[in-house]
C-alpha cells in the first residue's frame, strides 16, 4: 500500500448558516467547490488526493437543511438529516417503513449517524480503479479498467452499461424511486424539483457523474407523497458481510394489493446499473395478477432481460431475478438457487 508523505492539499473552509448562503457561494465557486454533508464519501475523496476542490461549502451549520416535517401532501425530509433520524422517525416508522428499512442497513450505526439523506443519494461510485484514482472514463479518461477479462468487477454492472460499469451503491436511492419521492433542487436558475428517478443518471447521459446535479447545485429536500403511504413494502439488501458493507444489489417495492390480486406497484433494483433501476416491464406485467410464487417467478424473469455478466459477476443475473420474485411473491428460498 502507499505511504503517503505530504500533507493534503489545502482547501478554504465555508461554513455557510442558511441555504441562501450556501448556495450563494455554490455558485461564486462553481466547479471550484465541494458540497460537503456528513463528510463520509467526501473525506475519502480528499484524504486520497484524487479529488482536490478549492473551497468546500460544509453545510453542517444550516439547520434549515436539517429534520422531518409532515405536509398536507406527505413528509418532506430535508437532506442534511442523518440517517439514524430517519430510521427513528415515528412517521416514517409507520407510514413509509420503506426508507427507515434501507436506511437501517447502511453500513454501522456510527456511519448512520453521521451520514445525511442528501449524501446517500449523491454519493459516488465505488468502483476500485475510480477511488484509487485510476485515469478512467468516469474520471475523465478513455478506459474502463474494471471491464477487462481480468479486471476486478464482481460488484459491477449487469445492466445498461456503457463504456463505465460501475454501479450506484446507495440503499436509500431505490426505496425513495419505489416510494416516488420527489428531490428538491436550488440552482442558479432557481429551483427545480425532479422525480427520484430522474435525479440518478447513468453513463449515457454523463459518465462522470452519478446525479443530475451540476456545479453551483444544492439538494435542499426530499419529498414523499402519500400515495403509497402504508403500503405493503419490501426492501432487501444482499452484501457480503451483514455489517458495515455496501449492497452487491438490493431490492425495494411498494405494492398495493385488493384481495390477493396486485393494483399498484413500484419495484426498484440497485446494484444492476449506473442508476437505480425502476423495473417498469415488471410492473406493468404483474398488475392485475396474484402475489403470489407464480407471478413472482415470471417477474424475477422479465427482470433480468437483457442483462449482460461481466467475467466475474454472473452471479449478480440469478441474484437480482431472485430478489424480484421475492419481492413480489414473498417466497423465502435459497438466493443463489437460479
Ligand atoms: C465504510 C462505509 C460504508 C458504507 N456503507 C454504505 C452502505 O452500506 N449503504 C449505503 O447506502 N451507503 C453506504 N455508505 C455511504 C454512507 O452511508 C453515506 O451516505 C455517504 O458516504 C454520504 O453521506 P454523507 O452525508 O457523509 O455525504 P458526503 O460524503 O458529505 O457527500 C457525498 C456526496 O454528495 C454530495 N452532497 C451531499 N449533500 C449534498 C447536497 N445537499 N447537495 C448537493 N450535493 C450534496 C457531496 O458533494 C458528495 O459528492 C458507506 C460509507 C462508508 C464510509
Ligand atoms: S467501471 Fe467506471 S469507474 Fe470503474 S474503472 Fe470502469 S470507467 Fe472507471
Amino acid at each position: 500500500m502507499a505511504v503517503i508523505r505530504d500533507v493534503m492539499p489545502a482547501f478554504e473552509l465555508l461554513q455557510p448558516g442558511s441555504i441562501a448562503e450556501a448556495q450563494h457561494l455554490l455558485e461564486q465557486y462553481g466547479a471550484d467547490a465541494w458540497v460537503m454533508a456528513g463528510g463520509l464519501d467526501s473525506f475519502d475523496w480528499l484524504k486520497d488526493r484524487i479529488k482536490k476542490p478549492k473551497v468546500l461549502v460544509d453545510l453542517s451549520g444550516v439547520s434549515e437543511l436539517k429534520g422531518i416535517r409532515a405536509t398536507g401532501e406527505g413528509i418532506e425530509i430535508g437532506a442534511m438529516t442523518t440517517l439514524t433520524e430517519i430510521v427513528k422517525h415515528p412517521l416514517i416508522r409507520e407510514k413509509y417503513r420503506l426508507l427507515a428499512e434501507a436506511a437501517e442497513l447502511v453500513a454501522s450505526p456510527q456511519i448512520r449517524n453521521q451520514g445525511t439523506l442528501g449524501g446517500n443519494v449523491s454519493q459516488d461510485a465505488r468502483c476500485w480503479y475510480y477511488r484509487g484514482g485510476w485515469p478512467c472514463y468516469r474520471a475523465g479518461g478513455n478506459i474502463c479498467y474494471a471491464d477487462t477479462p481480468t479486471g476486478r468487477n464482481r460488484e459491477h454492472a449487469i445492466l445498461h452499461a456503457e463504456r463505465c460499469v460501475a454501479v450506484n451503491p446507495s440503499d436509500s436511492a431505490p426505496a425513495l424511486i419505489a416510494l416516488d419521492a420527489r428531490f428538491v433542487i436550488r440552482t442558479p436558475k432557481g429551483e427545480r424539483v425532479v422525480d427520484a428517478e430522474e435525479y440518478f443518471i447513468g453513463p449515457d447521459v454523463d459518465i462522470t457523474r452519478l446525479n443530475i446535479l451540476q456545479p453551483g447545485d444544492l439538494l435542499t429536500a426530499i419529498r414523499i407523497p402519500s400515495a403509497w403511504a402504508g403500503a405493503q413494502f419490501y426492501f432487501e439488501k444482499v452484501r457480503d458481510r451483514n455489517v458495515w458493507d455496501f449492497s452487491l444489489m438490493n431490492v425495494a417495492s411498494a405494492m398495493a394489493v385488493s384481495g390477493d390480486r396486485i393494483d399498484r406497484i413500484r419495484i426498484v433494483v440497485n446494484g444492476a446499473a449506473a442508476r437505480p433501476l425502476r423495473l417498469k416491464a415488471v410492473e406493468e406485467a404483474v398488475r392485475g395478477k396474484a402475489a403470489n410464487a407464480e407471478t413472482g417467478e415470471m417477474a424475477g424473469k422479465i427482470a433480468v432481460q437483457g442483462a449482460v455478466p461481466l467475467q466475474f459477476n454472473l452471479y449478480k443475473i440469478p441474484l437480482m431475478r431472485n430478489l424480484v420474485k421475492r419481492a413480489i411473491g414473498g417466497v423465502q428460498e435459497a438466493l443463489w438457487v437460479s
